[in-house]
């Protein structure tokens, strides 16, 4: 089976969506080295940030993946700034790309618009995502939907490097999951539920929030007007989002269920059963950061072992003399 990687940025608290869209999909697949997940600290630097918070998500984040299921001894687990082959491939593939296709993406275009000055690194950020992936000789990317239009970008200048210099990457791929591949937010369910929405943000279901608000955030989404689910009419974005999250933690579409509140009622229901066995597990591991930290050193090792080969390859392909 192919090699598969997908890591998740410390700009915020992880969310159901990031549970549901991506990690939910890594748990299930654990081969060992062939299967590398983690952290993408340097993605946290392409807009104001504070350094602390960086930090500080970054274990979190470490703890919350371990907590979800990720077993070190069936993968690796790693944080991106740990493995410096990163930002050295991220150099050979600016040189492989236009300004012109970074601007043409979605996720530039909306952090960027209305602000006075942007970060150079908001703009390149999607080539340090392809040189993530490729990296690894990575074929498959298990991500949530919002991701297709970077990893897109990651393929064409694998396919590109690859005419222009010889045979060097693999072609990667995104792979989504059936449901729950974008969770929009329960307040205006036309936008993805985004973990660097404001901490207290009512339309953002957090991994570690407590019972209590997980129902209260649930109980106040936004649904269409009237009551009753139609059965035969296509439900509106809200009730959508709701029957999507209630299909992904049970695993099975969500039947038997007529009123807006019986939905989320069973929907709130779903999602404490969901979170409840990973915050307990979160608690033994945030009691024990040396624990989480030595499982990073560990996978950075793993992690760089494997990237120094297709950084030499790389390297030698484009011109750059062996040392
Ligand atoms: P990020 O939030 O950018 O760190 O994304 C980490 C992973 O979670 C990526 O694979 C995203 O595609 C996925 N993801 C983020 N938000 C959502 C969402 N609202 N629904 C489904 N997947 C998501």
């Amino acid at each position: 089976m192919a090699r598969a990687l997908s890591l998740v940025v410390p700009s915020g608290a992880l969310t159901l969506g990031n549970l549901l869209g991506a990690i939910n999909q890594w748990v299930a697949d654990q081969r060992g080295t062939d299967t590398l997940y983690g952290i993408a600290d340097l993605h946290a630097l392409t807009t104001p940030h504070d350094p602390a918070a960086v930090r500080a998500a970054t274990l979190e984040q470490a703890a919350l993946l371990l907590a979800a299921g990720l077993d070190p001894g069936r993968c690796t687990v790693f944080v991106q700034s740990h493995v410096p082959a990163h930002a050295e491939l991220h150099w050979l593939l600016e040189a492989t790309g236009y300004d012109g296709e970074l601007r043409r993406m979605i996720q530039y275009k909306q952090k960027s618009a209305g602000q006075q000055s942007v970060r150079a690194a908001l703009l390149t950020y999607p080539i340090l995502q392809a040189a993530d992936v490729l990296l690894y000789d990575v074929a498959a990317v298990p991500v949530g939907d919002d991701q297709r239009q970077h990893i897109e970008l990651a393929r064409d200048l694998a396919v590109r490097f690859n005419s222009r210099y010889g045979q060097t990457f693999v072609v990667p791929q995104a792979v989504t999951p059936a449901v729950g591949a974008r969770l929009m937010d329960l307040q205006d369910p036309t936008v993805k539920m985004s973990k660097s929405a404001p901490p207290q943000a009512p339309g953002v279901i957090r991994l570690l929030d407590p019972p209590d608000v997980v129902r209260r955030k649930i109980s106040r989404a936004v649904t269409d007007s009237g009551r009753q689910l139609e059965p035969g009419t296509e439900p509106g974005p809200g009730v959508a989002n709701l029957l999507a999250i209630l299909a992904a933690c049970t695993g099975e579409a969500a039947t038997g269920v007529a009123s807006y509140r019986e939905l989320k009622e069973s929907c709130a229901a779903a999602v404490i059963a969901l979170l409840a066995p990973l915050q307990a597990r979160y608690a033994v591991l945030a009691a024990d950061p040396q624990t989480v930290t030595k499982v990073l050193r560990d996978g950075a090792g793993q992690a760089r072992s494997l990237a120094a080969d297709t950084l030499a390859r790389a390297k030698s392909a484009i011109g750059l003399l062996a040392p």
